[in-house]
């Protein structure tokens, strides 16, 4: 076990969102509305040496798993992220934060005029236009979309 991991307790059951990008942890925070409302331990170890000049985010929240849309958002803020399940205090699956082909109703585009902002109710759609630098593509207006500004619905 690597020293970061040792700097936090040990959860029973829950989550473990590591490698987040530097800087990223409190926005993934957000996203994924983890705000220790139900009285659940939740760990948050910002600026963790890792590597020799790197530095990282960890969360760990117990008794919860991410769903997809969590998944999904966890991918476009921190896709270098790691997701890893803890039951009875073992790691039970270690998954990557991977980016979908399209990602439906969970961001908002950031075009006022854009249809999925009028009062039409309608659900964006982004396509996910480049993985690896996260670009995201507004399927209605077809705006290329800054990630770090999207707002969530
Ligand atoms: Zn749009």
């Amino acid at each position: 076990m690597q020293e970061s991991e040792l700097m936090v307790r040990r959860i029973k059951e829950g989550t473990v969102i590591d490698h987040i990008d530097e800087g990223k942890g409190l926005q993934v925070l957000g996203a994924l509305q983890i705000d220790g409302g139900d009285g659940s331990l939740i760990t948050i170890a910002l600026n963790v040496p890792s590597g020799k000049f790197k530095k990282k985010d960890i969360i760990k929240v117990e008794n919860k798993f991410l769903a997809d849309d969590d998944t999904n958002k966890l991918a476009v803020i921190a896709p270098k992220a790691t997701i890893n399940i803890i039951k009875n205090y073992k790691l039970v699956e270690k998954r990557r934060a991977s980016l979908p082909n399209e990602i439906d109703r969970i961001f908002r585009c950031s075009n006022p005029d854009c249809i999925t902002n009028s009062s039409e109710h309608i659900e964006s759609v982004m396509d996910v236009i480049d993985k690896e630098g996260t670009v995201l593509k507004c399927r209605y207006c077809s705006r290329v979309l800054d990630v770090n500004q999207l707002k969530y619905n």
